[in-house]
């Protein structure tokens, strides 16, 4: 007998959710909610899929997969921060669907769509199902502007989740940049791994990558549960391809933000071949403020996984400075400078000056 019993028995879900009476239907919200969720989905994007579907658990309002993808009232709670551009994009658009802030790398939106829509995204005024893609005469203005900047050295393709376009879309996409000499790197921002992992297919990873050009994945999780089965082989076949993988995570309050399930998270990610690259401090977008905690609460966590989980789990703690103004790692700082002498604190807390020389 089976004795691992689900929380509540209820129709697991075959596609995607993308409407509140879907939510209703599987079971995620109960019938006196469906009004509120109707309100913030004709707001913000929804979509959740199956095999995160499967994942929630209704019953507990908490739940961290339920609350990275249910629709939430609070997400009309906006404070006088928060922007519908975070992060700062459009000043540094140089054509359309091209952000070139920083002088080596450039970063395409080439789809505008998502396989789920996080309820804490970025980018949540500008992704949506409603615009999908790139049209291809935009794809070659960007194409053009790239060819003539011979210091981008690397092309991050981003979104929306570029891993939502066919394979065929992205061969192409990938042998166009091969063709230009001076771009080496190509990265791919995505969450399909791990929420839309049957989509992880041979044909996608082999158009992943091309000669002439080395292909980098960051794999975006938020949650040690996201590592189901399947998860974890899509993450294999890409590691097995031979794609260097890495990490982005969200820091979000309630769903992470407590040292055991950073450690778990980032254990899964190294033990799944992913190097965890990056913890992003939750940006300023509209109606997002219950996800947010502070920077002092993140530096505390960091500190908690220095020291005391391998190195090989510890991500760079950073923040988008709002503006426009790039990610910078924001701590903590374990060197500290008063006349003329360094403090250095060690992961226990303990402090030592050092004199060199
Ligand atoms: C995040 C981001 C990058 C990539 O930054 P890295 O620090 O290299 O990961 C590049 N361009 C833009 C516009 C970005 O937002
Ligand atoms: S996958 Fe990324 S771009 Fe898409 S909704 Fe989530 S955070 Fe936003």
């Amino acid at each position: 007998m089976n004795t691992i019993a689900k929380p509540v028995a209820r129709p697991v879900a075959e596609k995607t959710l993308r409407h509140p009476a879907e939510l209703l239907e599987s079971g995620l919200i109960p019938p006196d909610r469906l009004a509120a969720v109707e309100a913030v989905a004709a707001r913000y994007a929804v979509a959740i899929t199956a095999e995160m579907a499967e994942l929630i658990d209704p019953a507990d309002p908490a739940d961290p997969i339920g609350r990275q993808f249910v629709p939430d009232p609070a997400e009309f709670e906006t404070t006088p921060d928060e922007t519908d551009d975070p992060i700062g994009d459009e000043i540094h658009q140089v054509t359309e669907g091209l952000i070139h802030r920083y002088p080596d790398r450039a970063l395409l939106k080439f789809v505008h769509a998502c396989a789920v829509y996080c309820r804490f995204c970025f980018r949540r005024e500008t992704v949506g199902p409603q615009a999908s893609h790139l049209s291809p005469k935009a794809l070659e203005n960007v194409l053009a502007y790239i060819r003539n900047q011979p210091e981008i050295w690397e092309v991050i393709v981003s979104g929306g989740d570029p891993l939502i376009a066919s394979p065929r879309r992205i061969r192409t996409l990938v042998h166009d940049l091969a063709q230009i000499d001076h771009v080496r790197i190509v990265r791919f921002h995505t969450r399909v791994p791990m929420v839309a992992p049957d989509r992880v297919t041979d044909g996608l990873v082999d158009a992943l990558t091309a000669p002439g050009l080395t292909t980098w994945l960051a794999v975006h999780a938020n949650h040690p549960g996201e590592f189901t089965p399947a998860a974890r082989a899509a993450l294999a076949r890409l590691a097995d391809a031979g794609i260097p993988l890495v990490s982005q995570t969200v820091l979000l309050a309630g769903i992470n933000d407590d040292p055991e399930t950073i450690t778990g998270l980032m254990r899964a990610f190294v033990e799944n071949r992913v190097k965890p690259y990056y913890l992003h401090h939750g940006d300023l977008a509209p109606g997002t403020g219950h996800f947010r905690t502070t920077i002092a609460e993140g530096q505390a966590l960091m500190r908690a996984l220095r020291g005391r989980v391998s190195g090989l789990c510890q991500p760079t703690y950073v923040l988008d400075i709002p503006g426009g103004y790039g990610k910078v790692p924001v701590g903590p700082d374990h060197v500290s400078e008063s006349n003329g002498c360094l403090t250095i604190e060690d992961y226990c807390g303990g402090r030592h000056t050092y004199r060199p020389g």
